[in-house]
Order: structure tokens, then C-alpha cells, then sequence
């Protein structure tokens, strides 16, 4: 007999485990599988975000912020300790608590919302029919009336450079190093490349960042990106640009260290790190989701292809998160999973992949949403732009965090904000406010007719809003 269920989620990450408890807030008798578990064969929910993802990340990237503070910025303040040094254990040990707080939490909503929590690894066997190999090889058979796949994603690997876990890592091991590598190698300018190679950089790394590409940050208008490759080099990172890795070796002398050969341009190149953190991207985890009887459409990538509200071509199947189409991001993820769960129960929810806000958590953060000038140029829609630098800031200059700017790209006929662009201090809260102000599509007239609080990071925001029509007041506007 198989156990009986409304709705059966497979994987608990961002996707599957908010997925899973909006299902059972409404009324749905819902499970969620999951296969990551403790050394007691307990479930540890929360996925690649809670585990090794978004939070262990910041925790790291919060922690080595204060240290680069202390030593480059304090004396700024007056305050004197520069000498302070580096506990990478207790570093390490703070960002555990905090991940194992939140992965614990997600358990206690499980229980308050009355999801079964199941551990095991999910394969989809057909329409409703979900099978669990448990820890010890156990089996169970589950049916649902809908099933929810959310299995999520993995590091990609590249052949030049093949993952050992001890000197070539990938995002998961550069989490995890017990010391500060003197030179830390970095493949891949991208969202990781920056974040982990900033913690490792300012814990006192010499880090080069290799990237594939002739472009920093494709993702950016082309000004904003060369003020972030500005800025973050300052603060230490070597950024190679249009560097192609073409092979590695690994020492195993006395000091271990990597060579990593590429080529840029005609030239080849070499360098020698002590540890190599591979960041090229992430593929889907779809090979054995899905047994090859039940019909699951899997795209060339691995993708499990899906429409606008994540419906699989199997009846009652949806697939949200990683494991499908869009942006690899926690709260992609998140609003997926709540929009499968509403519209099982009969709503119409709908997720507006127009809008879906971007961040990387350097410092300066760096945060785009909508499009960008460039974008607008290429698809021929005329727009007026509005810039206010954080260096023109009383609240940023107070705090001597003046770095990066603010860029509001508007439709000129309509004066409707298309998107916006933020290198600064808490770019990811401040683009927030333009992210819900595009929600009712509002305009920059709307912004700058809206009072903010003084002295307030979110003043650079009004600033540019008003600057679109060279009426901002703490700069020099451009001549319309
Ligand atoms: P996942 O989080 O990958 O979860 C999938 C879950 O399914 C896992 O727990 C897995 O064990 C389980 N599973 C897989 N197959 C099965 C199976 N057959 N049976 C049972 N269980 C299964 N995104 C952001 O938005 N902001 C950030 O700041 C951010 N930082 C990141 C930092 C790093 C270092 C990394 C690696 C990623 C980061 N991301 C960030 C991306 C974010 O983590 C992912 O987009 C998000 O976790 C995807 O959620 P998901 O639920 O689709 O999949
Ligand atoms: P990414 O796609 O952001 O960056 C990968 C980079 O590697 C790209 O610039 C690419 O051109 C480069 N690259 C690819 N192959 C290469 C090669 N052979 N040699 C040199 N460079 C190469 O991917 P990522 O940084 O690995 O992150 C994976 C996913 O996780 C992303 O989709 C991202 O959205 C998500 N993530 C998000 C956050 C966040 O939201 N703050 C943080 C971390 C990760």
C-alpha cells in the first residue's frame, strides 16, 4: 500500500520547501522528500541556499567585511586595530550556526504547517506515483493527486580543471577552508567568482579571478560594469578578462599548489595558486529525478522543461527552481513554488519573470532589475536615463561608504521606470523600493514626488528618480 498524499514535493530547497508549505497552508495533505541528511539519517532541509549557498555565502561575506573594515577603514573613524587578526575556525564555526539555525527552522515550519518531512531520495515513477529509496536502501511507494519537483541544481565542472575537493574546489569546498590560502585562483568572474573570492581577498588572499569572457558582467550596462571591474579591482581582486583555461596541474611538494594554464588572446598563460575555486555556472540536478518509463521532458541541458506557471507536459507534474528555465535564484524559486501551490488551489497566480531582481552581495553590492540602458537602445525603445553617485550622499559620506551610484533607465515616452542599476551600500534593499514601484507601474515623476527620510542611503534612489528630469537638487544635472 502505498502512502497517500494530496500534493508530494521532491527536494527542500528554497523552491520545494516553500512549495510545500504554502500547499499545506492551503488545506493540501502535502510531503516533501529530501535527500540531504544528517550522520543520524535525518532530513536537512533548506537545500543549496540554507546549506551551502545564499546564507553560509553572506555569513562568510559578512564576517570578512568587518575584518577588511577593521584593517583598511576603522583608523578612518579614529578608531585604532589594525592589528587584529583572523580565527578562521570560529569564522567558520558562527557561519555553521547560523546555517544550521535556519536549516532547524525550516524543519520546525515543516512541523508547524504539518508537512510530512520524508528523507530519501524522490523518483518520479509516473502521474502521481512518487518512489522514496530511503538511507539504508529501503523502499516506499507514495501517490499524490500533483507532484512538485524541485531538485534543484549542481556546480558545473569543466574538464581543464577537474574538482579533487583539496586544492580545486567548487563553491561548495571554497566554503570550507580551514586557512587563509595565500593565492587563491578563481575560474569564473560570475556571481560566486566575485562573492567568494571577495571573502578570501579581504581575509588577505592574493586572488585572480580568470574569466572566459571579454566582458565583466554582461548582465550591466556597460558603464555601471566598468565602475564595479573599477572598484572591485581597487579593493584588491585581479580580474583576467577573455582568459580561457586550458589545462591544470597539482603539486604535491612540500607546498601543494595548482598551475593553471590559459590562453588570452594569442598569449598562454600560467599561474600557480595555492587553492582554485572553479565558479563557471550551475546545471540542473535532473539524471535520476525521473525514471525514463514516466515521460518527463528533459531539455539538451538537463533542464525539465516547463510552461509560464511550471506545468511539466505530464499531467499534474510542475517543476520549479533551479531545475527549470530562468534565473538560478533562491527567490525565482520561492515564487514559483508559491505559484504552483496557489494554483492547485484554484488561484491564478502568475510569476512576472519581467522582474526578477539580481544581486551580488560584494561590497559595494552590485543590483540590476528590468532593463538596462543598453537593452532599451537595442530594442529600440527611447529612454531617458537618471544617475546619483553615493559619493553625493550626507548619509553614505557619514557612514565612509561612498563607493558606486545609482542608474534609473525610464521609457521617455511614458515616463515609466524600465529598470534600474545599483553599485552601493545596501543596493540589494534599496533597489527593493524600484522593484515594487515597477510592480505598479510607476514612474520616475511617482519617485520623485514621494518624500524620503534624511539623511538616508535611500535619498541616492529619490536623487536619480529626480535626476531624470534634471531636477536633482544635491548634483550638477546634465543639460536636457
Ligand atoms: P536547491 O536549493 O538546489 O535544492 C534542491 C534540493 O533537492 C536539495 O536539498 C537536494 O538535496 C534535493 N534533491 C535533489 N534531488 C532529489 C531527489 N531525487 N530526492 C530528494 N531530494 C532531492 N541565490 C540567491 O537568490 N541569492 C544568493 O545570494 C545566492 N547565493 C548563492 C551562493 C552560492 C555559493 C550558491 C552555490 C548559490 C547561491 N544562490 C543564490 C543560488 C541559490 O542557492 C539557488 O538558486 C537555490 O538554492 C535554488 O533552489 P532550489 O530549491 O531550486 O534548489
Ligand atoms: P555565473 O553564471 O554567474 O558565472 C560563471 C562565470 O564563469 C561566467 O562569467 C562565465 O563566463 C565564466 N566561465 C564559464 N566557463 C568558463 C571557463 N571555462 N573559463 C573561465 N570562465 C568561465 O555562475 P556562478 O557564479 O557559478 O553561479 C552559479 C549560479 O548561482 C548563478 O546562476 C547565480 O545566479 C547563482 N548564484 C547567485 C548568487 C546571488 O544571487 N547573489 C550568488 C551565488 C550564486
Amino acid at each position: 500500500m502505498s502512502k497517500q498524499f494530496d500534493v508530494v514535493v521532491i527536494g527542500s530547497g528554497p523552491a520545494g520547501y516553500v512549495a510545500a508549505i504554502r500547499c499545506a497552508q492551503l488545506g493540501f495533505n502535502t510531503a516533501c522528500v529530501e535527500k540531504w541528511q544528517s550522520a543520524s539519517n535525518k532530513p536537512i532541509y533548506g537545500g543549496t541556499c540554507l546549506n551551502v549557498g545564499c546564507i553560509p555565502s553572506k555569513a562568510l561575506l559578512d564576517s570578512s567585511h568587518k575584518f577588511y573594515e577593521m584593517q583598511r577603514h576603522f583608523a578612518d573613524h579614529g578608531i585604532r586595530a589594525e592589528q587584529g587578526s583572523i580565527d578562521v575556525a570560529a569564522m567558520m564555526e558562527r557561519k555553521n550556526k547560523v546555517v544550521g539555525q535556519l536549516t532547524l527552522g525550516v524543519a520546525g515550519l515543516f512541523k508547524s504547517n504539518k508537512v510530512t518531512g520524508i528523507s530519501g531520495t524522490g523518483t518520479l515513477l509516473g502521474r502521481g506515483r512518487v518512489r522514496v529509496t530511503g538511507p539504508e536502501g529501503s523502499q516506499e511507494e507514495l501517490s499524490a493527486s500533483s507532484v512538485i519537483l524541485a531538485s534543484g541544481s549542481e556546480p558545473s565542472a569543466i574538464p581543464p580543471t577537474p574538482v579533487d575537493n583539496r586544492l580545486i574546489v567548487d563553491s561548495t569546498g571554497a566554503l570550507e577552508f580551514d586557512a587563509v590560502p595565500e593565492r587563491l585562483g578563481v575560474i569564473g568572474a560570475g556571481v560566486i567568482g566575485l562573492e567568494l573570492g571577495s571573502v578570501w581577498s579581504r581575509l588577505g588572499s592574493q586572488v585572480t579571478i580568470l574569466e572566459a569572457l571579454d566582458d565583466f558582467l554582461p548582465a550591466l550596462d556597460r558603464q555601471m560594469a566598468r565602475e564595479a571591474l573599477k572598484i572591485l579591482t581597487r579593493q584588491g581582486l585581479e580580474i583576467k578578462l577573455g582568459a580561457k583555461v586550458t589545462g591544470s596541474s597539482t603539486g604535491e611538494g612540500k607546498k601543494k599548489s595548482v598551475t593553471v594554464n590559459y590562453e588570452d588572446g594569442d598569449e598562454s598563460g600560467e599561474a600557480v595558486f595555492d587553492k582554485l575555486i572553479v565558479a563557471v555556472g550551475r546545471r540542473p540536478v535532473s539524471g535520476d529525478l525521473a525514471d525514463s518509463a514516466a515521460g518527463l521532458a528533459i531539455d539538451k541541458r538537463g533542464f525539465v522543461e516547463v510552461d509560464e506557471y511550471c506545468a511539466t507536459n505530464l499531467p499534474d507534474v510542475y517543476a520549479v527552481g533551479d531545475l527549470v528555465r530562468g534565473p538560478m535564484l533562491a527567490h525565482k524559486g520561492m515564487e514559483e513554488g508559491v505559484m504552483v501551490a496557489e494554483r492547485l488551489a484554484g488561484k491564478k497566480t502568475q510569476v512576472n519573470y519581467d522582474l526578477v531582481p539580481s544581486v551580488i552581495y560584494t561590497h559595494p553590492e552590485i543590483a540590476w532589475a528590468g532593463r538596462n540602458e543598453d537593452e532599451m537602445k537595442q530594442a529600440g525603445i527611447e529612454c531617458r536615463t537618471g544617475s546619483f553617485s553615493f559619493a553625493a550622499s550626507g548619509r553614505a559620506l557619514a557612514a565612509n561608504d561612498t563607493d558606486g551610484s545609482v542608474k534609473l533607465v525610464v521609457e521617455k515616452a511614458t515616463d515609466r521606470i524600465a529598470g534600474c542599476q545599483i553599485i552601493g551600500a545596501s543596493a540589494a534593499d534599496l533597489l527593493q523600493q524600484i522593484v515594487i514601484a515597477m510592480e505598479f507601474s510607476a514612474s520616475a515623476e511617482d519617485i520623485a514626488l514621494t518624500m524620503f527620510s534624511h539623511p538616508a542611503l535611500s535619498e541616492v534612489v529619490h536623487e536619480s528618480a529626480l535626476a531624470v528630469h534634471g531636477h536633482a537638487i544635491h548634483k550638477a544635472n546634465r543639460k536636457r
